[in-house]
């Protein structure tokens, strides 16, 4: 489902050389909920923009959906990364567009018309328990709010991939939780694979069926979860 494969990652050249990822080998299975721990800097936020090629890697493969995605570009790329949902620390919502529209905003750039995007948004605007906020504007909403309407922004066009990054930074331990109680149902009721990157050991725990660690560009180690977290 996520396979990637000796990714590299480095930016600029030279003497200003960053090594952000090294021989990065990483494999989710469908259906699983993956996470990746790291301090910051050690390079999650490259690791998962990798997936999706917000970042381009500078070696290695990476496959999501059977597709490598490497090898794409353009229009061929565009439809690979609908596949592919995508949430974030600040939510990333369009202040000028109300609750509906910011969901509605994927499908419209995919060509749907009107009464197609209607019969998209509303049960996902119930899925994520916003059905009562669809004509408000995201000043009006709390960070949790916010976050939901991403989630439903990132499920507008069925993706079978879930990327999360430092999704519940931003939030209050009890907001924190109910989103990862959303996530979960998501990934339970409709099959998404998730990867998350996080910085906080709670969440890692409390939802991820596997979690890498990462340091320096590397994962140093993997495991199910509740083996990462015993003690020795
Ligand atoms: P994390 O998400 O774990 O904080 P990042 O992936 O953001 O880590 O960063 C990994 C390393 O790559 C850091 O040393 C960071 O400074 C560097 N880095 C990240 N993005 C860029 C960029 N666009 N240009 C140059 N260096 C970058
Ligand atoms: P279909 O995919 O068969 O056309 P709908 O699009 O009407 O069915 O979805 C049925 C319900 O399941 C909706 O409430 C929708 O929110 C949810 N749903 C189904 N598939 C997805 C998906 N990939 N991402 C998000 N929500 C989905």
């Amino acid at each position: 489902m996520i396979e990637l494969s000796n990714v590299s990652k480095t930016y600029g050249s030279g003497a200003d050389a960053v090594h952000a990822l090294r021989d990065v080998d990483l494999h989710i299975p469908e259906g699983s909920i993956h996470g990746v721990i790291g301090l910051s800097g050690a390079g999650k936020s490259t690791l998962i923009r990798c997936v999706n090629l917000l970042e381009r890697p500078t070696g290695g493969s990476v496959t999501v959906n059977g597709q490598e995605m490497t090898r794409l570009d353009g229009q061929a790329l565009n439809r690979a990364r609908h596949r592919i949902g995508m949430i974030f620390q600040h939510f990333n919502l369009l202040t000028t567009r109300n609750v509906f529209d910011n969901v509605a905003l994927p499908l419209e750039l995919m060509g749907h018309n009107r009464a197609s995007i209607k019969q998209r948004v509303l049960p996902l605007l119930k899925l994520v328990g916003l059905d009562d906020k669809v004509q408000q504007f995201p000043a009006q909403l709390s960070g949790g709010q916010k976050q939901r309407v991403a989630i439903a922004r990132a499920l507008a066009s069925e993706p079978a991939v879930l990327l999360c990054d430092e999704a519940t930074s931003a939030l209050d331990p009890q907001t924190t939780g109910s989103i990862l109680e959303l996530l979960r149902d998501i990934n339970r009721t409709l099959g998404i694979t998730i990867l998350l990157i996080t910085h906080e050991m709670e969440v890692v725990k409390s939802i991820c069926h596997r979690v890498g660690l990462i340091s320096d560009g590397r994962l140093v180690e993997e495991a199910e979860v509740g083996d990462f977290f015993t003690a020795p």
